[in-house]
């Protein structure tokens, strides 16, 4: 098993301690280019990549003449200007190897937020699909310190499961999980695989104040939570050496966390187990057996919607003997797929005045009964 060479779609987390020189402020483009280098050979080779990019404000800070402690608004302020810099750095690199750059911001609503999460959802899918590579960081300029994510090992993680990923790589300053911190303990022993988060691995990542690793093992535990749940592999290893992909696809050290469940499985049982249906649609006939050949559901199939629901709601499907199908995420309200049931799906715009999705419920964001 090889989960790097594995994966259809894989995320990258860089921290900023990595991709930014502490003592100059400058960004380590010998470094970032090695990187690059290593991301290309995972597209060339047809797999998906995300990176998730920190160092906005690191890169930022300089420029605006901030020294730390930095005040939230000059955190904001010194992210405003990094982050053009950082989105440049990735274009450059990735450019040497013919690969567009897409830079996505994102906030936690995006990613918890059920309606908003569809919109980053699709895109970033869209992305992907033509190719280009997301450069994904938080919208730290907008982010208020309660809104805030806070940490991209989280963002990195909630951005796995939305995409339903099959591995993350967390890159930081220590090559894995340890018993504990084995700058401090020098029996601390060095863990590979960690299958589920009991409280005794949850212990080795020690308080978070005191936690190892520049970022601290507590929010890559965290980070691995959210993957394990999304049937997302995960990796922690460290970032520093060149070609830092390469080193752990040739057996360099790391802690795979690993899920039992695949990231489809995980996204079905989520939608199943975690929602209350808010609404139903009845299907016609021809609907129904699309449906059953794992197709999306548009609304041309549609004869009935009840209920009152929001887009990314949870629905049921049903029959028109009221025969529940199946359930599934929808990406109209109540009012605009009464609007749009029965009709084809190119004549949406003209009834709703926005060009929305094609399909009332994609197949992706669907669960079939039985
Ligand atoms: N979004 C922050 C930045 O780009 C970093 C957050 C983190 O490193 O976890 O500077």
């Amino acid at each position: 098993m090889n989960p790097l060479r594995d994966a259809k779609r894989l995320i990258v987390k860089i921290g900023s301690s990595l991709l930014v020189d502490d003592a100059t402020g400058q960004m380590r483009r010998g470094w970032l280019e090695s990187l690059a280098a290593d991301i290309a050979a995972c597209t060339a080779r047809g797999q998906e990549v995300i990176v998730v990019s920190s160092g906005a404000v690191a890169v930022g800070r300089r420029k605006l003449g901030l020294v730390p402690p930095l005040k939230l608004e000059e955190k904001q302020a010194a992210a405003a200007t990094g982050q053009i810099r950082l989105a440049h750095a990735w274009q450059d690199a990735l450019a040497h190897h013919a690969i567009t750059v897409a830079q996505v911001l994102l906030t936690l609503d995006d990613s918890e937020n059920r309606r908003r999460y569809l919109n980053a959802r699709s895109t970033l899918e869209t992305l992907l699909r033509l190719g280009a590579v997301p450069v994904i960081n938080e919208n730290d300029t907008v982010a208020t310190a309660e809104i805030r994510v806070g940490d991209n090992d989280r963002l990195a993680a909630r951005v796995a499961q939305m995409v339903s990923a099959d591995a993350l790589v967390l890159f930081s300053d220590i090559d894995g999980l340890y018993t504990a911190d084995p700058r401090k303990d020098s029996d601390a022993r060095f863990i590979p695989e960690v299958r589920e988060l009991t409280p005794e691995i949850e212990a080795m990542a020690g308080d978070p104040g005191s936690a190892y690793g520049s970022g601290g093992m507590v929010t890559k535990l965290v980070a691995a939570r959210i993957c394990l749940s999304a049937g997302c592999r995960m990796a922690i290893t460290r970032g520093e050496p060149m070609h830092p992909l390469k080193t752990i696809e040739d057996g360099g050290r790391c802690t795979w966390f690993l899920p039992s469940s695949e990231p489809r499985t995980a996204r079905k049982q989520w939608i199943f187990g975690s929602m209350k249906p808010a609404g139903t649609l009845v299907l016609d006939a021809g609907a129904a057996r699309a449906l059953a050949q794992g197709r999306s559901l548009l609304p041309a199939g549609i004869t009935e919607v009840n209920g009152e629901f929001e887009r990314g709601d949870c629905v049921l499907v049903k029959d028109t003997e009221a025969k529940v199908l199946g359930r599934g995420l929808v990406a109209y309200s109540a009012t605009d797929a009464r609007a749009i049931m029965g009709r084809k799906s190119g004549e949406i715009e003209a009834i709703l005045g926005f060009r929305g999705r094609d399909e009332l419920i994609h197949r992706d964001d669907l669960v079939m009964e039985g």
